[in-house]
């Protein structure tokens, strides 16, 4: 058959709506929905043709891959996925798993109507805020907080309501970049600012802050330099001395803190973050910080700091541009009412749980997952469990690793990237990470061995 007379073979969508073989999927998803797929589909089969491929074209292939693609289209684009890359908060695969109870705060948020803004003791409008503040505060030891989208977009109301159309002070040393295009130097000019450098990359001194603030200066910003470490031949300015200087020129002390912590995690035998409440008390005048990295709960961008600077801060129109919803102020509150109670935090924050996981738990998944993938993959499988390193991610503890297990797969005829899409094509998707010559499970944020075994037979 050439290939003219291939196509046409092929049926019209006319020709083929009426076949039984169409009957209920017509009945489920609506007459006008197959044949729109059936449009795709039989153009798909033209193209295919041209190109000089056999296409086997029956009704009932035909309507196997109707029923094919509407399955594909309706299914989920969001899906769980087991996070066995050893990266805790990996800002890709959406950062932290909330607590229980955060998410039973989301669900009556959701599902129902709240006092969001609505003062049940006057019977009368409210404030969204009103619910997180006094929590911020006490947690924190701040006289007043607000809350946005996301740290960045704190970052940026920070900025645009203190320094618009002036300058912000701020080191070479911190001009930080971290992932999804947020850099310093652009966010600064996002605000609406003019951004003045001093120091140099490795070296900045007290001097050189001193030099640069005048009465242009709206802020002298301090960057915590989360993702990166500068070692060697440095020097940078405390916050007390930035302070002092914020003091003696009335201006402004913001520090950006990214990550930030609500406690002081080497409690947990965790390497240092800063603290908010111990950067309040030295004496910065703004704080903004994640709520989704370190503090284990939503996206959200918090500030803390002076009474006065955040009421300018709310009535700056971005704010409501950047507001929370009410799931977020739902998740958040409940999130802070953990930190209230810190005893039983490892136990009830998630990734803290992951933090701070035994070695010996870990090995145990490790074994048990190992056991089973030699199992599924039988002979020609190289499966052993390692000792590994696990990081937090977000930027938070750079270079800090913490001792892990990982389950290492090696095969004689699967080359590693094939591992892993065999791994990420599972249901659910399964993400490792590949090193040197194999594919790598870190089992850190994995609960059971069976976890790490792929859905799919070979
Ligand atoms: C992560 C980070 C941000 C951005 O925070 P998001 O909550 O992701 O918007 C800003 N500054 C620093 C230093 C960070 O580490």
């Amino acid at each position: 058959m050439d290939i003219s007379e291939k196509l046409r073979k092929l049926p019209s969508v006319d020709g083929i709506i009426s076949s039984p073989h169409l009957a209920t999927l017509i009945e489920r998803h609506s007459r006008e929905r197959v044949v729109n797929t059936l449009r795709n589909i039989l153009e798909s089969y033209r193209q295919s043709i041209m190109k000089g491929k056999d296409v086997t074209v029956s009704d009932e292939a035909i309507a196997e891959d109707v029923s094919a693609v509407i399955l594909d289209e309706d299914a989920p684009s969001i899906r769980r996925v087991i996070n066995a890359t050893g990266t805790v908060i990996h800002t890709n695969l959406g950062r932290s798993v909330l607590p229980e109870v955060v998410v039973e705060a989301i669900k009556t948020a959701a599902t129902s109507p709240v006092n969001l803004e609505y003062d049940l003791e006057k019977g009368k409008r409210g404030d969204r805020d009103s619910h997180l503040e006094k929590l911020i505060c006490r947690l924190t030891g701040a006289e007043a907080a607000t809350v946005v989208n996301n740290n960045a977009g704190a970052v940026l109301l920070v900025l645009n309501t203190l320094a618009r159309r002036k300058e912000v002070v701020v080191s070479r040393g911190e001009l930080v970049e971290i992932g999804g295009a947020f850099r310093i130097p652009e966010i600064i000019k996002a605000s609406g600012c003019r951004m003045v450098e001093v120091g140099t990359t490795n070296r900045t001194r007290p001097g050189d802050f001193e030099e640069a603030v005048s009465d242009k200066t709206g802020a002298i910003l301090k960057v915590h330099t989360s993702n990166y470490r500068i070692t060697g031949f440095t020097e940078s300015v405390p916050l007390k001395e930035l302070v002092a200087l914020g003091g003696k020129t009335s201006t402004p002390v913001v520090e950006d803190l990214g990550s930030g912590a609500l406690i002081d995690l080497s409690l947990f035998g965790l390497p240092v973050e800063p603290v908010v409440r111990d950067r309040i008390e030295k004496g910065a005048d703004i704080v903004t910080f994640s709520g989704d990295k370190l503090l284990g709960g939503p996206q959200a961008g918090i500030i803390a700091g002076r009474q006065e600077i955040i009421k300018k801060i709310n009535k700056n129109p971005l704010k409501r541009a950047l507001r929370i919803d009410k799931m977020t102020v739902a998740a958040l509150e409940a999130l802070f009412r953990i930190y209230l109670n810190r005893k039983a935090l490892p136990e009830r924050l998630p990734i803290l749980r992951c933090l701070t996981r035994p070695l010996e738990e870990l090995e145990g998944i490790a074994e048990d997952g190992a056991e089973r993938l030699a199992r599924h993959f039988g002979k020609g499988a190289l499966i052993e469990v390692r000792d590994g390193f696990s990081e937090i991610g977000s930027g938070s503890m750079p270079g800090e690793e913490i001792p892990t297990k990982v389950v290492s797969v090696r095969h004689n005829t699967l080359s590693p990237d094939r591992l892993a899409e065999i791994f990420r094509k599972s249901d659910p998707p399964i993400i490792g990470r590949i090193h040197d010559d194999g594919f790598l499970l870190d089992v850190r944020c994995v609960d059971k061995g069976e976890e790490l075994v792929p859905s799919d037979s070979l």
